[in-house]
């Protein structure tokens, strides 16, 4: 089930955490981004012929900071130029703040059926210590909008001073609002981003403070009928992101857009990160690629474990073997026995217990070692 992923790169304003590929001060260059964009799915409308696509993701950056018409013409566009399936999920990521009631009517016009809000706490002292830009009324706001859609709501956890009650009322919250799936990610701190000195200081809560939180969030989802299918990802009864367990499965796509990351036939592609380039690139009728490689065979072995055991479905060992022509028991059998405890297969499934799924980076280095040997 390949998906299309589309990079909106504008923001009205930083966040304290970021370092996605986002602009908070290149609005005037919209109309010209956009126009680019469209283009950019025409040229490779011909590579990409014989694909069958079954969802649409629209990310960023913000995109619902743009005219909606945009988001209109870009679905409008990938219509012309490729083949959509017979209901295809198509989301749109949504900063609350940035919402009024006739972009909701021209999404919908256009097709967009599912929508992820970033929420991240219903603490508005933390939103602002974020700089994010909306506060809680802004969220409720925008989700009286979308009444009745199918829409997610992104929750943080590692916040300055976020305590289980912080997470409590966040999760109640999106609950009442009507989300229909959670994201509950924990905080990346990411060097070089003004949030990185609050965690020099010491500011933020330590590795074990948010396992904590992790648990006892997933325990409130779970009490509202929210079941795990992702680390991070909680979803009422078949509504989990049919795009990203496309990424989980390590099924194809295909980006456009600045920085957009493409994976088709084995190879990698990413795109350049700078606007100007990108543009240029564009215009005079180049794919604006900044890397591009074949993915290796037993890197491409350990991607598709290291992601299948995010989900709780796991890995499918029988799928596993006819894609990758290896014996999985004869290839990781010490991993898997050192891991035992942690691990159970269920048919042709292999999976990590319920209780680990949150601290599994010690058994997926099991598994990488094992990949580095013949
Ligand atoms: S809205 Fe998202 S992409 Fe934009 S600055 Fe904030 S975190 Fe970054």
């Amino acid at each position: 089930m390949p998906g299309i992923y589309v990079h909106i790169p504008f923001c009205k304003q930083k966040c304290s955490y970021c370092d996605f590929c986002s602009f908070p001060d290149k609005s005037a260059y919209e109309e010209a981004y956009m126009a680019c964009l469209y283009k950019e799915m025409s040229l490779r409308k011909d590579q990409l012929k014989d694909y069958t696509f079954d969802t649409v993701y629209f990310g960023g950056g913000t995109p619902s900071l743009i005219d909606a018409k945009y988001i209109y013409g870009a679905v409008n566009q990938i219509q012309k130029c490729f083949s959509l399936s017979k209901n295809p999920e198509i989301t749109l990521e949504l900063n609350p703040g940035t919402i009024s009631e006739s972009k909701v009517k021209t999404y919908k016009l256009a097709g967009v059926n599912r929508f992820s809000i970033g929420l991240q706490t219903a603490i508005d002292e933390q939103l602002a210590d974020l700089n994010r830009i909306h506060n809680v009324r802004d969220y409720v706001y925008a989700t009286t909008l979308l009444k009745g859609e199918n829409f997610s709501t992104d929750i943080m956890l590692g916040l300055k001073n976020q305590t289980k009650d912080d997470l409590y009322k966040t999760v109640e919250l999106a609950d009442k609002c009507g989300s229909s799936h959670i994201s509950m990610y924990a905080l990346t701190v990411e060097d070089g981003t003004p949030i990185y000195t609050d965690y020099l200081n010491g500011e933020l809560p330590d590795s074990d403070e948010v396992a904590e939180l992790y648990e006892y969030g997933r325990s409130l989802l779970k009490e509202r009928g929210f079941d795990r299918y992702e680390i991070s990802n909680f979803a009422k009864k078949g509504k989990e992101s049919k795009h990203n367990l496309n990424y989980w499965r390590r099924g194809e796509y295909v980006g456009f857009g600045l920085s957009a990351s493409s994976y088709l036939m084995g190879n990698r592609i990413t795109n350049t990160f700078d606007l100007d380039e990108y543009m240029k690139c564009i215009l005079s009728g180049f794919i604006p690629a900044v890397d591009s490689e074949g993915v290796l065979k037993k890197d491409a072995m350990f991607e598709k474990i290291m992601l299948a055991l995010r989900t709780e479905n796991g890995l499918d060992i029988t799928e596993f073997e006819r894609e990758f022509s290896v014996s999985f028991t004869d290839k990781y059998r010490t991993a898997l026995q050192k891991n035992k405890e942690y691990l159970q297969v269920k048919g042709s499934r292999l999976s990590i217990k319920e209780q680990y799924l949150y601290v599994q980076n010690g058994i997926l280095m099991s598994f990488m070692e094992e990949n580095e040997k013949k």
